[in-house]
Formats: structure tokens, sequence, C-alpha cells
């Protein structure tokens, strides 16, 4: 399978009826049509080759995990609708917080902080915001009288999607410190997994976190092994979530749930019905274990530096920004045209991830870090080896040498048009 999909835009409907059936068809019919129309269409983000964007897992167990969830209507709202959902929730954050390194105060074990899954890390960071605004409206509100602005959140990003750049949480803290009624909310959505490996706590700063953060958000849909959704966030004030969120009409209420004995997730997203997410942690947390999550991690990081070690050695390539877990941000800058402006070369890399684009055998993506045109290579497939990291070298050098080529060709035929 080629890694990105070569589909026209509109190639679907196309290929498709006008209107869905009247009489329902055979299975095996539209199982045929899936693979015929469908899977042209898909980009496979577990490709071996697959290097955009960020990594989206996909991994045996938390497939089952998914087929196995959903063989079951099971919305998980209040304890009561299903109890399996909500208690083996709050047991794999509790696993997770752990295998993270979080401190005890984001256990659900604690009754008082907690974890809960979000579908993504934006959902998380609006949770935190809309918990964080009526926890700032309750206290501040002599304040409000003035017509001076209120801040009452600071999001501080630990791996950005652009660069993999990190925030410094301590210089934030101390901000958080003089203004106790700032929510400190960090979105690790990529990196945070990185957590389960000790030797990179320090990089990411989790003793800060650990301090200062009132809520934290990881994806291990992204780099953790495990389907999509899967968003970890975690509070340390549960309270502050439910005060915001909690909305209970008579037909929601539940004798438990009043006596506020068990947890109710209903009151701790936006949405009232959730999905039974937890069951596929459960399944790949138990069938990796931590060692597991640790050595996909290492060995995507062991796969950057030998990525970044080519860029390094290489003269044709440099860094954009300093190589980040297992995300690497570089551009074409040969050493011969050091002479040349950042508009001149932000064209030449242009033309060079054109090139890029075009291939389906491996994908990059584009990004701009202060004015400069450049390339993500961003790691985290499972089935990536070390064979794929020098193939995408070998694509580098050759597109690059390619773009420069006809890049200086058209420098001459400018000049041989300026030249009387
Ligand atoms: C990917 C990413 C997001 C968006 O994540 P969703 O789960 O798709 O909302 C937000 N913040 C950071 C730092 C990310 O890497």
């Amino acid at each position: 399978m080629p890694v990105t999909s070569q589909v026209e835009p509109g190639y679907l409907r196309k290929l498709l009826p006008a209107s869905a059936p009247t009489v329902g068809e055979d299975f095996q019919l539209i199982a045929d049509d899936y693979l015929k129309y469908i899977l042209p269409g898909l980009t496979h983000w577990q490709h071996p080759s697959f290097f955009a964007y960020y990594p989206v897992s996909c991994t045996f167990e938390s497939i089952l995990g998914e087929i196995y969830a959903s063989s079951m209507s099971s919305p998980g709202f209040n304890w009561s609708v299903s109890p399996a959902c909500t208690e083996l929730e709050a047991v794999i954050m509790d696993w997770s917080a752990q295998i993270l390194g979080l401190d005890k105060s984001f256990y659900n074990t604690t009754e008082v902080g907690g974890g809960v899954i979000q579908a993504t890390a934006c959902d998380a960071a609006l949770v935190a915001t809309v918990a964080a605004r009526s926890r700032y409206i309750q206290v501040a509100l002599k304040e409000d009288v003035d017509a001076g602005l209120h801040p009452f959140i600071l999001i501080a990003t630990l791996g950005t999607t652009s660069s993999g750049a990190v925030d410094r949480l301590d210089e934030i803290g101390d901000v958080v410190k003089s203004h106790p009624f700032l929510w400190l909310h960090v979105d690790a959505a990529w990196a945070g997994v990185a957590l389960v490996c000790p030797e990179y706590r320090e990089a990411c700063q989790l003793p800060a976190i650990n301090s200062y953060a009132d809520s934290f958000c990881t994806n291990f849909h992204k780099w953790g092994l495990i389907q999509f959704d899967a968003s970890c966030f975690w509070v340390r004030q549960r309270k502050h979530l439910t005060d915001a969120l909690d909305v209970t009409p008579e037909f929601l209420r539940s004798k438990c749930g009043d006596a506020s004995t068990v947890i109710d997730y209903r009151n701790w997203n936006i949405s009232l019905s959730r999905r039974f997410r937890s069951l596929k942690f459960w399944f790949v947390l138990r069938a990796r274990g931590m060692e597991g999550f640790q050595k996909h991690i290492t060995n995507c990081i062991k796969l950057n530096a030998r990525f970044a070690q080519g860029i390094r050695e290489s003269d044709q390539f440099s860094f954009v920004a300093k190589p980040f877990l297992a995300l690497t941000v570089f551009r074409l800058a040969p050493q011969s045209l050091s002479h040349l402006t950042t508009s001149e070369l932000n064209g030449l890399n242009r033309a060079f991830y054109a090139r890029l684009a075009a291939r389906s055998d491996i994908a990059m993506t584009q990004t701009e870090l202060n004015g400069v045109f450049c390339v993500r290579m961003s790691i985290g497939a499972e089935r990536t080896v070390e064979g794929d990291i020098d193939k995408a070298l070998v694509v580098i050098a050759e597109e690059g040498r390619v773009a420069l080529q006809e890049w200086e060709d058209m420098q001459t035929q400018v000049g041989l048009y300026c030249v009387p």
C-alpha cells in the first residue's frame, strides 16, 4: 500500500450511488466495496514510512479493545448505567498516571483529584478552560466589576506539534505561584507519553508539572500505542470539573450519584454520553506492560537520533529546531548557498517539500518556524525500523538534489533573460 492516498478531491461521490439503497444489501458486497472504494482513499498512518503530522497509534490489542467495547451499547455517563465502564476508567487512569510518574494527587484514589479519558487534547483544554473560568468567576467577582482583563488560565505546552518546543514550566510555575487563581493546564498531547521513560522526565519537566499543574493532558492515541480516541486528562481538584460541568436533571439522578459514593464521568466532560474507551487501555496496558511502552518510546527516539545524525552529517540539510524526542525539524540549506536570503531559501524549500509531498511512498509535513519554511520528520509508527529511516534519508537527499538543480537552472534562465 502507498503511505498516502492518491485520490483526487471528489473521487468517492463519482463512485457511489446518489442515494442509500431502498432494500438492504448483502454484507459481502459491502465489504468488497470497502476494499474497492474506501481503502484507496485512506492514508496509512501505521505505515513504517509515515513521518507526517504526529503518530496515531493502531495496535492489535487496541483494535480488539475497540471491537469488544463496540460489541455492547455502553454510553457510561453515570456509574449506575454500566458500572464497569466507570470503574475500569478510574483504575486505568491511575495506572496510566503511575507509569508516567505523575504526582499521586492526580490519582482517582485520592477522591479529590482524578483522571478521565477525553476524546481529544482539544476537548481536554476546553474542559480545563471551562473549569478554570467557573473557579475564577466564583472567587473573583468583585474584580470583575473593574473593566480590566482577567486572565484565569495559562495553557503551557510540553512538545508543540510544530517543532516539539517545550515551555519553561519552572518559570511559568513562578507566575502561577504569584497569581493563585491562574489555572495551569499542561498540554502534552504528543510528548507526554515519553514520561513513561524515567530518563526523559527531566527534559519533559515532570517535576514542574507535578509541582504546579492544575491539570495535565496527554494523548495515548498519538504516541502511546492506543487507538484513537484516547486522550488522558488529569486534574488536581475534581471538584472544579464537577462544579463547572455538573448538570443533573431528575432523570439522571441515582442513589450512588446523589450520595457521591461513585464517579459520574458525565460531569467530567462536555458531553453526556461517552464511549467505553477504558477497555482498550486495559487491553494494551496489560498486553504490553510498562516495559512495552518504554520500548516503543525509546525505539522511536533512537530512530530519530539516527535520522538527526544523517541531517547533521549532510552538507545539504540543517536543523531548524533542536531535535526533540522523536521529532526532527529540518530544511534544505546547502552549504554552497549560504549567501541566500531567508525568502530565497524558503522558495527552495517549498519546491523541495512539494517534491516530497508528491511521493506516495513516504509522508512528512511542512511547517514554518519564525518565518522559516521547514519540514517535519515525526517518528512513531510501531513498524518503523532503521531501514525506513535510512530510506527516508536517501529520499530527502535525492529530492533535495533535484529541487536544488531545478532551482539553479531557473536562476540561470532568469539570468539569461536579464542579461541584454
Ligand atoms: C496533537 C496536538 C493537539 C491536538 O490534539 P487532539 O487530540 O487532536 O485535539 C493539541 N496540542 C498538542 C501539543 C498536540 O501535539
